[in-house]
């Protein structure tokens, strides 16, 4: 074996061996790994999604191994309903040799926080909530005000709305403990990829009480009968770590020296100095826009969407995608996503709430907004989706002398005019789809899941021709899509005008800092960095990273 018998030679030999070993070690260990983990995917009948013996005798199967000789833990759950019959297709991480150990909670990296330098966030939502979340595991101590009231308290001016069509302009669809998200459809996904990213926030909900189900689910959801729970839980977790959070407390003013934040003024009264501001009130917080733009602090005119909410027998979307009616008692209430393109314009559905209810969703008195929500267990007779145009500054003409704020200016003209034709009450006009396309007045609106109700009118005269026609374009192409769409089953509702904010509050990329204003720090879906509850929450963890960087610096 040996080419030579000096020491250089002997040595170098032994290195070859030495290194061979080393080789053979590692290889040994990738193959014990490859032995010990590995990912299974399995096919099952709905009827079989909670039968883990039936899925462990097919992991079994499919790795020619007796289920006694593994674990496996569901990763990932998500329906197949391409072909008939639906089925589940269910992924799991397999363990053959050992089982990895639960990972710590992420409360337990919570501190004590109550004698630490403060942040101050204005906005309660999915975006304040996370950011103080993320500020507590920093060592950050987060003081929050909203001008709403906590999750509970908030249901009476919910019914006042639908009951009596009374808009409380703190309190509201949109406004109190847990911003929009709380009192919604509770769907947790997002157009984000960034895998890490997403759980973080999802994990949160679940120690905070949510389902484990939304780790795995491919289409999380919460309902908007759980959430409330989950957010007061999160309120808990902050105040007992030493944060606090104030309703009722609206931000009215924000106090600049030498283009840097001193404080806040908080119902026009009482001011709390501060250095760090982060701003998450949403996108409904016009009075913040007007607020910006009259301190010249810098905001940006933003494309937002514009639309109605069309709605379904929930029967009949069932029949459409699982082709069966009625649905298998272990499938969830189906839904759809749909999109096309009419000339410049893009057309899609938006925020689809199978089992759902559209609700009134506007933020002050003489408005009319929809938007829709669900319970957790999805069982309402009706599907409903936002169908929204986009709509950019360049289209819309007049309001120039509105400057950034011309498309929230446009959103609340249109809002209003569609208030103002009716009697006064949260009532929304209506039309069934097949003669909303045809620019017919509707005989009879049919059965809905609006509770302040729906009265047939000619909403093809009454939207903007700019947003009328695309729709109308595209409810057609939709039905071409997807096979019984189209159908004068279907209800059109106006109008869906808050699925994005009409304004951006500029940031710097690196900082996420106002480049005007040291220590403000926009946040979540009112300042345009955030589209839903989940990008929400992302925003608000990411800012709360930047804000405790630029404390560390000062
Ligand atoms: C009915 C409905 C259903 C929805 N369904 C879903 C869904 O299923 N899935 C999904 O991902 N998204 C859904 N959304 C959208 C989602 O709720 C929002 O994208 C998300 O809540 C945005 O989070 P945010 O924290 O940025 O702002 P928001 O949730 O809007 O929170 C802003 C907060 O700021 C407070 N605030 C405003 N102005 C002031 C002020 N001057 N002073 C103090 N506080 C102030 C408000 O009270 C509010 O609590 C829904 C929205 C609605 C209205």
């Amino acid at each position: 074996m040996y080419s030579s018998i000096n020491s250089q030679g002997v040595l170098e030999d032994i290195y070859q061996d030495l290194y061979r070993i080393l080789y053979l070690c590692c290889f040994l260990k990738i193959e014990a790994r490859i032995l010990m983990y590995q990912q299974v995917e399995i096919k099952v009948a709905p009827e079989f999604v909670s039968d883990e013996a039936y899925q462990f005798s097919l992991i079994g199967d499919s790795l020619g191994m007796n289920p006694s000789a593994f674990s496996a833990r569901l990763v990932k759950r998500s329906i197949d309903a391409r072909r008939f019959p639906a089925h589940y297709l269910l992924r799991f991480d397999v363990f053959t040799d050992m089982v990895p150990d639960p990972e710590p909670a992420l409360l337990s990296e919570f501190k004590d926080v109550s004698e630490a330098p403060e942040v101050l966030i204005i906005g309660a939502g999915p975006a304040g909530y996370f950011a103080a979340l993320d500020l507590i595991a920093l060592g950050l101590k987060p003081v929050i005000f909203d001008r709403g009231k906590d999750a509970q308290t908030r249901r009476r001016d919910l019914r006042a709305i639908q009951q009596f069509g009374i808009v409380n302009p703190d309190s509201n669809y949109c406004f109190g403990e847990g911003g929009a998200g709380t009192y919604s459809d509770g769907k947790l996904y997002t157009r984000s990829n960034k895998r890490g990213e997403i759980l973080r926030p999802l994990k949160l909900l679940v120690e905070h009480g949510a389902s484990p189900d939304i780790l795995v689910d491919a289409h999380p959801h919460i309902g908007s009968n759980k959430l409330p729970k989950v957010i007061a839980n999160i309120r808990e977790t902050i105040l007992h770590h030493g944060g606090q959070v104030h309703f009722d407390a609206k931000l009215t003013d924000i106090i600049l020296r030498d283009g840097e934040v001193k404080a806040v003024r908080i119902n026009d009264k009482k001011e709390y100095k501060c250095d760090t501001l982060i701003l998450a009130t949403g996108h409904s917080a016009r009075d913040i826009f007007y607020l910006l733009h009259q301190k010249n602090i810098l905001i940006e005119a933003k494309a937002f969407a514009l639309g109605v909410r069309i709605e379904h027998p929930q029967g009949l979307i069932d029949k459409i995608q699982y082709k069966q009616s009625p649905r298998s008692e272990h499938l969830p209430a189906s839904s759809y996503k749909l999109v096309t393109q009419v000339g410049e314009k893009g057309v899609f559905s938006f925020c689809m709430c199978p089992g759902g209810l559209i609700v009134p969703s506007a933020t002050s008195p003489g408005e009319l907004v929809m938007n829709g929500m669900s319970m957790s267990r999805r069982d309402s007779p009706f599907a409903n989706s936002g169908t929204v145009v986009t709509v950019s500054e360049g289209e819309v003409k007049g309001y120039d002398d509105a400057g950034p704020l011309k498309l929230l200016e446009y959103q609340k003209m249109v809002e209003q005019s569609l208030f103002d034709k009716g009697d006064g009450s949260q009532k929304a006009p209506g039309q069934r789809l097949t003669d909303f396309f045809n620019r017919k007045i509707s005989a009879s609106i049919q059965e809905n899941s609006y509770i302040p109700g729906v009265y047939s009118a000619p909403l093809h005269k009454w939207l903007p021709t700019m947003i009328y026609e695309p729709l109308r374009q595209a409810v057609k192409d939709f039905g071409r899509k997807m096979n019984g769409y189209f159908t004068e089953e279907a209800l059109v509702v106006a109008t869906e005008s808050r699925t994005s904010s009409p304004v951006r509050i500029p940031r710097d990329k690196e900082s996420l800092m106002h480049p005007q204003v040291r220590g403000l720090f926009p946040c979540g879906e009112g300042a345009g960095y955030a589209g839903g509850i989940i990008s929400a929450a992302m925003d608000g963890e990411a800012v709360a990273k930047a804000v405790a960087n630029y404390k560390t610096k000062r």
